[in-house]
């Protein structure tokens, strides 16, 4: 297991305090606060497939934009989200921090076999998504990320700011409360760049291999199609995930 024990956490009334402070501010007064209180021991991750972390990621910009952001390249994520992240690197002139797994594709498939995702997606996230971000994240004491309550039952009781047992960092959820028409009235108004899938249907984009168009009207119904499975495990507590980080 990777040593993620850290040596200033902060207490839970502290963490409550907080979330009243912040009860009322927007997102972009939460990065501020964020950044004060963390500088740049904070991080932005973005998946460069829903919108939210597109929103985010344009205000981290505007207003803390010394926030180190950066992604897990998976080997296997869309050639449109491939293009994006290009895109958004020449557009905002910033430099994205990537984080990969330990082994490329073809090192896993020499290892375990071909197409793992198919056979134990699990697995595969472990080693290729948790693993990575957790290294990732080693440096940081803070971690923004795009959660949103709306975004399915799994995510629900998301607070805006919540302490990780997993990462051992504070997680802050900028756009908890938001809605997905309040995240595309930014991206509109803001003519923020976004992943072209979502104008194909796709609701939720992860890796290729494991997403699809939505089957119902839960927004990731098209993820791991005829696994039962609905989160990659990045925002799963150790107690809710059974998804080791080593691997
Ligand atoms: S989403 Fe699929 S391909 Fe990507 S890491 Fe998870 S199981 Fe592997």
């Amino acid at each position: 297991m990777l040593d993620l024990v850290r040596s200033i956490r902060p207490t839970s009334a502290e963490i409550g305090a907080w979330n009243t402070e912040l009860a009322t501010a927007t997102p972009e007064e939460v990065l501020t606060w964020g950044a004060a209180q963390w500088n740049h021991h904070m991080a932005l991750t973005c998946s460069f497939g829903g919108p939210a972390g597109m929103v985010l990621l344009d205000m981290i910009v505007k207003v803390a934009p010394a926030t180190p952001a950066l992604y897990i390249d998976t080997g296997v994520l869309f050639p449109e989200t491939y293009a994006l992240i290009e895109q958004v690197e020449q557009h905002y002139g910033i430099q994205l921090a990537v984080s990969n797994p330990h082994r490329t594709i073809a090192e896993q498939e020499a290892v375990e076999g071909p197409a793992l995702w198919t056979r134990d997606p699990n697995r595969c996230c472990a080693v290729r998504k948790v693993q990575p971000l957790a290294e990732t994240l080693l440096p940081f004491d803070a971690w923004i990320t795009g959660l949103r309550r709306d975004n399915g039952s799994t995510r629900a009781q998301a607070q805006l700011v919540e302490w990780s047992t997993k990462y051992q960092l504070v997680k802050l959820n900028p756009l908890v409360a938001w809605t997905e028409r309040d995240v595309w009235r930014y991206i509109h108004a803001h003519k923020v760049l976004y992943n072209p899938l979502l104008d194909q249907g796709y609701t939720s984009i992860g890796c290729a291999p494991c997403t699809r168009l939505p089957t119902s009207d839960d927004p990731r119904s098209g993820r791991w199609v005829g696994f039962g499975k609905t989160e990659c495990g990045l925002h799963l507590e150790p107690e809710a995930s059974g998804v080791a980080l080593a691997g």
